[in-house]
């Protein structure tokens, strides 16, 4: 019964889903897959307007595994359920090498952002300490209550000035905020250095590493702080699917830090009833498909190298970027650019804090290829 039941389920979703059209999401690259079988040209996966090229918010070009579809796919008859188990922080936990009671998962590693913030300064005025331009979320949350930024600029070279951000801290600080790699620079730190910052910070001041765009380091053995949280208590590494594992609109991050911290920030969240059931089964299968991360870091690779090429041909020195995003100066024409390129549908967007950059994302070619004629010809009429 059981087996017919699967059967079914199975021919269910190769008739209606999948159209009876012959779709395989296995054979095929899953935005041609999508395409078919939404029966519409699709440029850019699941984008509502066929027509946008969505260069801003830095989303996965190839999409999600087509593993972690599958298994939303199969599991969509079970949306009524909630989700009642740790199965994802077990799986991560074992992925990362650390205990399941390490792992607090979130919506978006944004939750996890909101919820350190909120345990830091809970009962406990005071100030965050980050770099600038840096990362926005830490920040604005810590201001949205009311307490202090101190912003420490970066070197001339757009590096992190991790000396000067430990001679900030002071008796007041609360959290020290670390985005590496960087956004909107994409520039990565001196692991060692970076280590040795957070040992020497004070114990009760909670450093947060926002590690959103590891995967795309250019060195493949660039190490993940993660593993120091097994011994720096007041360390949190926060970590997402939303960006080399291709699930943005799912909404799924993660921290990983010691029980004691988390047990903190879990004040601060909804706990079990955070968990979104067909989330948690895409995140798993995502997990599970490393190859599909390789496949979005060599996308993600031939694209900067099309971007840097044509930008500077054109006379732009682009910075060198170790995320899904290049990062490169265009003048104080930057947002009628912007502005321009929109009416165009090709969204990119000003990077936050850097006077006359543009940020963009990192698209399939064709997408970064409209980008760049769009660009040719906007430029050239202003
Ligand atoms: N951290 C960084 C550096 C980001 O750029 C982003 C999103 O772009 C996030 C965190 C939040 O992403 P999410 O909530 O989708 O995990």
């Amino acid at each position: 019964m059981a087996d017919e039941q699967g059967m079914n389920r199975r021919n269910f979703l190769r008739n209606t889903v999948l159209g009876g059209a012959g779709v395989s999401l296995m054979g095929t690259p899953i935005w041609e897959a999508a395409a078919q079988m939404v029966n519409q040209p699709v440029n850019g996966v699941g984008l509502d307007d066929p027509l946008l090229v969505q260069l801003s918010i830095n989303e996965n070009p190839l999409g999600a595994s087509h593993r972690a579809i599958e298994a939303v796919a199969s599991k969509m008859f079970g949306m009524n359920r909630y989700t009642m188990h740790n199965e994802l922080e077990e799986a991560l936990a074992a992925h990362h090498g650390v205990d399941p009671e390490s792992v607090f998962t979130g919506v978006g590693s944004s939750e996890i952002l909101l919820a350190v913030t909120l345990a830091a300064f809970w009962n406990n005025p005071g100030n965050t300490v980050t770099a600038f331009p840096s990362y926005r979320s830490i920040p604005r949350t810590t201001e949205e209550l009311g307490q202090a930024v101190k912003r420490v600029s970066l070197t001339g070279d757009w590096q992190m000035d991790l000396d000067a951000m430990a001679a900030a801290v002071d008796e007041n600080t609360r959290i020290v905020s670390i985005c590496n790699p960087n956004n909107p620079t994409g520039q990565i730190l001196d692991p060692a250095a970076l280590e040795r910052t957070i040992r020497a910070m004070p114990n009760d001041v909670i450093v947060c590493v926002d590690e959103a765009y590891i995967q795309f380091v250019d060195d493949p053995d660039y190490p993940s702080m993660v593993s120091l949280t097994k011994d720096v208590e007041n360390l949190l590494v926060s970590r997402t699917f939303s960006k080399a594992y291709g699930l943005g609109g799912m909404r799924v991050g993660y921290g990983v830090a010691h029980p004691a911290l988390l047990e903190r920030m879990q004040r601060f969240s909804i706990g079990l009833l955070n968990k979104n059931t067909l989330s948690t089964v895409a995140a798993m299968a995502a997990l599970d498909d490393q190859d599909h991360v390789r496949r979005t870091l060599e996308i993600t690779r031939q694209g900067k190298a099309f971007l840097y090429e044509e930008l500077e041909a054109m006379g732009y020195s682009p910075l060198r970027t170790q995320t899904i995003f290049v990062t490169v100066e265009v003048g104080p024409n930057v947002q009628t650019l912007i502005d321009r390129l929109w009416e165009k549908k090709v969204q990119v967007r000003q990077a936050f804090d850097m006077e006359g950059f543009m940020r963009i994302s990192v698209g399939l070619p064709r997408e970064n290829e409209a980008f760049i004629s769009a660009f040719k010809r906007e430029r050239s009429a202003l």
